[in-house]
């Protein structure tokens, strides 16, 4: 019969952090959930808005509009928070 006792590994498997490219972000992969990035989708754009979705394209003698916002959902701040939630993608990961 043999003891257990004192032989039991104590080997804690420490997880490593990843950096999420996306919203740069560390996360623990573990914990990482649909819900844990925030992003933009689209790219903070700098074009008049256009409410009636009709494309405004500038012209020659057209003043510079000085309107930036985000295409995905219009958010003028670059830093506001992002509109769409998904996983974190660290540079690891190929997608
Ligand atoms: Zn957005
Ligand atoms: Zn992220």
């Amino acid at each position: 019969m043999e003891s257990a006792a004192g032989a039991k590994e104590e080997e804690k498997l420490k997880e490593k952090e990843k950096l999420c490219r996306r919203c740069k972000a560390t996360y623990a992969p573990s914990g990482n959930t649909a819900l844990s990035c925030r992003f933009h989708p689209s790219l903070f754009v700098c074009r008049r808005h256009d409410d009636q979705k009709r494309y405004y394209q500038l012209r020659d003698g057209d003043p510079p509009y000085a309107a930036k916002f985000y295409d995905c959902c219009g958010a003028e701040d670059p830093d506001a928070a992002g509109c769409t939630t998904d996983f974190h993608l660290s540079y690891d990961d190929h997608a």
